[in-house]
C-alpha cells in the first residue's frame, strides 16, 4: 500500500490524487515491458544469416510456447537457414566443381535467399503470416507435431 508523495497519507494504488491532500500521485512504477512480443520475436526469425538463433530461442521458451505464430516462423524461419546451408555447403562445391559455368546458379540462389529473408522480415513486421511453399508445409507439421 502506497503513501502520498505529499502528506504521507494512505492512498490506494489505484489512486490518482490522494483523497486528503489532493496532491495528484505519480504514476506508479511502469510494469517491466514484456521482453519480446510475439510479432518481434517472429520478425527476428528471419534476420539473415543470424535469425536461426531467435528461432531456437522461440522454440525453447517457455513465453512462446502457446503462441502458434511465432512458432510457426521460428520452425520456418529454421528451414529458411537449412536452405541456405545447402545451397552453400551443397550446390557452391557442386557448381565450383563445374568448369565453364558462367551463371553460377548458387551464387543467385544464395542472393534470393537473403532476399526471401528480408521480405519476410517485411510481412511478418506487418502481420502477415506467409507460409513459403514446402518450408511452411515443415513448418506446419513441426508444428503440429511439437
Ligand atoms: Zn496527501
Amino acid at each position: 500500500m502506497p503513501y502520498c508523495c505529499h502528506c504521507g497519507n494512505q492512498v490506494a494504488e489505484t489512486d490518482l490524487y490522494c483523497r486528503r491532500c489532493g496532491t495528484r500521485q505519480p504514476a506508479p512504477p511502469a510494469r517491466p515491458s514484456p521482453a519480446l512480443s510475439p510479432r518481434t520475436a517472429s520478425v527476428l526469425c528471419y534476420v539473415p544469416f543470424v535469425g536461426w538463433i531467435a528461432a531456437v530461442a522461440v522454440l525453447a521458451s517457455e513465453r512462446f510456447r502457446h503462441e502458434r505464430t511465432a512458432r510457426f516462423h521460428a520452425f520456418q524461419g529454421l528451414y529458411l537457414f537449412v536452405a541456405y546451408l545447402i545451397v552453400e555447403w551443397v550446390l557452391r562445391p557442386l557448381f565450383r566443381m563445374l568448369p565453364g559455368m558462367h551463371m553460377r546458379p548458387d551464387k543467385w540462389l544464395g542472393l534470393a535467399l537473403v532476399a526471401l529473408w528480408i521480405y519476410m522480415m517485411i510481412r511478418t513486421a506487418r502481420e502477415e503470416t506467409t507460409s513459403l511453399p514446402i518450408l511452411g508445409e515443415l513448418a506446419e507439421k513441426s508444428l503440429a507435431e511439437s
